[in-house]
């Protein structure tokens, strides 16, 4: 079975723990090390059961607790050659560091993650696929446009998490500086409500059943807004079977990815055999 669990989604930091396979996995370490771990414990996850940490790229709200977590639990991290060297992680400050080049699986324990590069104002920045018996979970934040390589990657994903970051209108108006506002709006900034909801209703993948709406502005969107945005885009495919889920800074609870399966069948009762 695969599931994951966002621990934590925005500005303030952004983690997510997959499990699958008998294997744990953060993707991103946004938040401090003893706040991650501290998150871990309250769901009863040790924080040295971790097996790699993937980070996207190397901005801080991904990259800020991954080497103290590294270090702290043995734990390597992995991610593009880019975001090794954007981050600066000296070899000395963490446990390891394994490049993940884009569109090549690589094996952790029982789940295979592939990076899938994606437009974002950063080094190398990565999205990816989890897989696990067959299930996959796409996880993309951080990025300015939706390109093929990122809706084919995400095609036949059961479950997506995909930033839906900021609405234009409330963006524009706001109290950003005119160049931020730039930044966020361009091809290498971050996917408006409008952006994501085109993505659900031209390319989301027919196997998906789970969408979660991540890494929202705080100044720039509301939760009830982009999930409004979200639905009725499905609404308008007919994709009323897929459930759509808004994350912030205090996460989610367990979603599975694909169905549950099923119950173990009642144990049939033994055959009397018949002697005479
Ligand atoms: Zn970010
Ligand atoms: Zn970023």
């Amino acid at each position: 079975m695969l599931r994951f669990r966002v621990l934590g989604s925005g500005s303030s930091g952004n983690t997510t723990l997959v499990e699958g396979g008998g294997t744990r996995i953060l993707i991103d370490a946004g938040l401090a090390p003893r706040e991650l771990a501290e998150r871990l414990s309250a769901i009863g996850v040790e924080a040295d059961s971790i097996s790699a940490v993937f980070v996207s790229h190397e901005h801080n709200d991904h990259s800020r607790g991954a080497p103290g977590f590294s270090k702290r639990w043995g734990v390597r991290l992995s991610g593009s050659r880019g975001t090794y060297a954007a981050a600066g992680l000296g070899a000395a400050e963490i446990e390891g560091y394994d490049v993940l080049e884009a569109g090549v699986p690589r094996q952790v324990g029982g789940l295979t993650v592939e990076g899938v590069p994606v437009p974002h104002d950063a080094a190398a920045p990565l999205a990816f696929v989890v897989t696990c018996d067959g299930r996959s979970l796409g996880h993309a934040t951080d990025f300015g446009h939706i390109g093929r390589g990122l809706v084919n990657a995400f095609r036949r994903c059961d479950a997506v998490l995909v930033e839906s970051n900021y609405d234009p209108d409330m963006l524009r108006d706001g109290p950003y500086p005119w160049s931020l506002k730039q930044r966020i709006l361009g091809g290498y900034g971050h996917l408006s409500n409008a952006d994501t909801s085109r993505y659900l209703a031209r390319d989301l993948g027919e196997a998906c059943r789970v969408v979660v709406l991540a890494h929202l502005s705080r100044q720039n969107n509301h939760p009830e807004v982009a999930l409004m945005s979200a639905e009725s885009a499905l609404r308008r495919r007919g994709r009323t079977e897929v459930r759509v889920e808004v994350t912030g800074p205090e996460g989610t609870d367990w979603l599975e990815v694909g169905d549950a399966p099923p119950p173990p069948a009642a144990p049939k009762a033994p055959k009397q055999l018949r002697l005479f």
